[in-house]
């Protein structure tokens, strides 16, 4: 995209299963103008998850070594792996115009509103805790042990939730989706 705009960078966070992604990928396919950031991951892929596309999988060694040259707008350990937003690629994209999209975990988020004061942040809620667990375990790509785990992280997450300056519930995915691209358009 050729521009001399900026685009405007968008913090997007919330508990795993809540439907986080599934929001996204329409909202990108309604707003061509969205872009999502690729993060570097040491976790392993799932099925159907592409290198590249979804995560860049990386070593753990691979991981470290970028944090020493700080090529990382931010990282953090998430339930054993450690995952991190590549600093350049984001930074291009802006270049370009494009409004960029940071899918991350809370700890992470706050590193980010540390450097961008500003920054649009979306928090996603689920309709409730239990409707949250259900969803984690119908998704199936989790073991029990797993599935335990991030209910414990995404308890803690929602206690930050008043961090984020909007909040969106999904309970509707359309009404979800309209909310979100409403709140990046209006860009505060
Ligand atoms: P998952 O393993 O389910 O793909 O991701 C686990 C959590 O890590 C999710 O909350 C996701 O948003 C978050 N995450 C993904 N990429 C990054 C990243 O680059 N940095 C941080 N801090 N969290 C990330």
């Amino acid at each position: 995209m050729s521009s001399n705009r900026k685009g405007k960078l968008v913090l997007y966070s919330g508990a795993s299963g809540v439907g986080k992604g599934t929001i996204l990928g329409e909202a990108m396919r309604r707003n061509p103008r969205l872009r999502l950031s690729v993060s570097n991951t040491t976790r392993k892929p799932r099925e159907g998850e592409t290198n590249g596309e979804h995560y860049n999988f990386v070593s753990r060694e691979e991981f470290e070594d970028l944090i020493s040259r700080g090529g990382y707008l931010e990282y953090a350990e998430y339930c054993g792996n450690l995952y991190g937003t590549p600093k350049q690629q984001v930074e291009e994209l802006l270049e370009q115009g494009y409004d960029v999209l940071l899918e991350i975990e809370v700890q992470g988020g706050l590193q980010i509103m540390e450097q961008y004061p500003d920054v649009l942040s979306i928090f996603i809620l689920p309709p409730s805790m239990s409707e949250l667990e259900s969803r984690l375990r119908n998704r199936g790509t989790e073991d029990e042990q797993t599935v335990q785990k991030r209910m414990e992280q995404a308890k803690t997450e929602m206690t930050m939730q008043n961090r984020y300056r909007h909040r969106v519930v999904n309970d509707d995915l359309e009404t979800a989706v309209n909310e979100v691209l409403d709140i990046i358009e209006r860009g505060e």
